[in-house]
């Protein structure tokens, strides 16, 4: 077992605690925690066993994502609740949001309703700042500073947003669930553009498909799908108690566990 007691502790986030790893400058610990947030830490929990599906469902993804070829930050899960990662040389400050379908914020943007499908997907950037609710930056100002500023950080987290989105929504699918959206972030490492952080129960939204068959080739899906059959952290954002949101969280990481046949 590892004893975290003895190591030095670099940052603690609402739902992780990041620990120097004393036998590898290169990397560094995340260990997972019970807590769970909303509204931009409005609301607050402890949700006992998160930690430890959370950390399964990460796990499961980020393993995958590994194999599909993209590059992440993680390196391996040494013990149950603790993820060994890539030591970040910089954090960029922004929350990258995909959505295949609307749903959520996008709902109150107007003339979208819930269930609109996006092919291609979009792609929008948030600064991170739960003051400011995660303010959305201008799509064209993203635009600019690619073209004018020859910046590649965006153009490489909106591409590898999107890859992401594909292999997860095709991983889901054999599941018979909808990856609806989710949420990312990502951070320098040597030069170089990595998804970091933690995906789990509360990254995303995933609706199950309403038959085994649902004609996803439409414009709205929202009749194929079962929203209120939701999987994610809406059904605490909603006020579900506590303990239908860790069953919705643990039937996550049993999905994900089938990953690994994939
Ligand atoms: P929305 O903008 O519709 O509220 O969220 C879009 C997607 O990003 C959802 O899957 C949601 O779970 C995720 N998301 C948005 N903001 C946050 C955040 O601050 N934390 C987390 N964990 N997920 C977020």
């Amino acid at each position: 077992m590892l004893n975290f007691d003895t190591m030095e502790m670099i940052a603690e986030g609402n739902t992780k605690v990041i620990y120097a790893n004393p036998e590898d400058a290169k990397s560094v610990y995340m260990v997972f925690k019970d807590d769970i947030t909303a509204g931009d830490g409005a609301k607050h929990d402890i949700l006992e066993g998160k930690a430890a599906v959370d950390w399964r469902t990460n796990r499961d993804i980020f393993e995958y994502l590994n194999r599909m070829g993209i590059r992440t930050h993680y390196l391996s899960s040494p013990e149950e609740k603790v993820s060994l990662v890539r030591k970040l040389d910089r954090k960029i400050n922004l929350e990258v949001v995909s959505r295949r379908v609307a749903a959520g914020s996008i709902l109150g943007w107007g003339n979208v309703n819930e269930g609109d499908r996006y092919d291609p997907v979009i792609t929008q950037f948030h600064y991170k700042d739960d003051p400011l609710h995660d303010p959305m930056l201008d799509d064209g100002y993203v635009d600019y500073i690619i073209r004018e500023k020859g910046s590649t950080e965006y153009a490489e987290m909106r591409q590898i947003n999107e890859a992401v989105m594909i292999h997860l929504e095709k991983a889901f699918a054999h599941f018979g669930i909808q990856l609806i959206d989710f949420k990312l972030e990502y951070g320098i490492i040597d030069g170089q553009v990595y998804l970091i952080d933690e995906i789990s129960g509360g990254s995303f939204r995933l609706w199950p498909y309403k038959t085994d068959n649902p004609n996803l080739d439409q414009a709205n899906v929202l009749p194929e799908l079962n929203p209120d059959g939701r999987l994610d952290k809406d059904t605490y954002r909603m006020g579900e108690d506590l303990d239908k949101v860790i069953n919705k969280f643990e039937a996550i990481a049993n999905i994900t566990s089938g990953f690994e046949d994939l």
